[in-house]
């Protein structure tokens, strides 16, 4: 049952904070993405029931559909890559851009965002894992594009994300998280309206969560496996 798997990440969710607590590091509170990419819309509107307020997908297509069909409440979340062409309906559906991860798409999501009068908010991604998969900011084009963040009128930079490698055994993803919240205390230093570190999905947000992530996207061990047959 869903009410079930939530509140067994929940309480995972707790006892790592817990152990980042009595660690003496920061954060007191973690945000819950429901990640609900190949379900069918029906999940969401369970899940907005059962008090999940924050919604993660990763295809634009596939939100505007599960918007059309159900509507939109809560908070949404893209985590997928966003192609620059789909700029304008990714700024007319989702709440949070997590994605974000080239110049270009930074001057395209806000240019679509000052057209219909929005202040799109996004994380900035960084690839710091390098290993599976190629998306995110590497290091030198996230430093430079820095100085520039204030440019970007419609945009408001609310803070990073980063995927860690697949890998077998999960502490190996604890480097990755740590670089990941070393970055986010230095850009919350530069910039203060800086408040959310996305790191963390099933099998590894408990290892995020106590390196420092305050918000998880978190699919299959809330929902099980995904339906890849399902068309949207
Ligand atoms: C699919 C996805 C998730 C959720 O993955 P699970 O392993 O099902 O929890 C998290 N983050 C991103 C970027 C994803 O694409």
């Amino acid at each position: 049952m869903l009410i079930d798997n939530i509140k067994l990440v929940q309480e995972k969710i707790a006892s790592s904070l817990a152990k980042r607590r009595e660690a003496k590091l920061t954060g007191d509170e973690v945000t819950l993405v429901a990640v609900t990419k190949n379900h069918p819309a029906s999940i969401i509107t369970d899940s907005l029931a059962c008090g999940l307020r924050d919604i993660g997908e990763n295809r634009v297509q596939e939100a505007k559909h599960k918007q059309e069909e159900i509507g939109k409440e809560g908070t949404w979340h893209l985590i997928g890559h966003l192609q620059s062409n789909k700029a304008r309906q990714a700024v007319a559906h989702f709440d949070l851009i997590e994605s974000i991860d080239s110049e270009k798409l930074l001057n395209e999501v806000n240019k679509e965002a000052a057209r219909i009068g929005k202040v799109q908010e996004i994380l900035l991604q960084l690839n710091i894992a390098h290993e599976e998969q190629k998306s995110g900011f590497e290091k030198e084009d996230y430093l430079a594009i820095l100085p520039k963040l204030d440019e970007y009128k419609n945009i408001k930079v609310r803070g990073l994300m980063v995927i860690a490698q697949a890998c077998e055994d999960v502490e190996e993803t604890r480097p990755v998280f740590a670089a990941g919240y070393r970055a986010f205390v230095r850009l919350k230093a530069m910039r203060s309206d800086i408040d959310i570190l996305s790191m963390g999905m099933s099998s590894d947000f408990t290892v995020a969560i106590e390196e420092g992530a305050n918000n998880v996207r978190v699919g299959t061990a809330l929902f099980g496996a995904r339906d890849y047959s399902l068309k949207f």
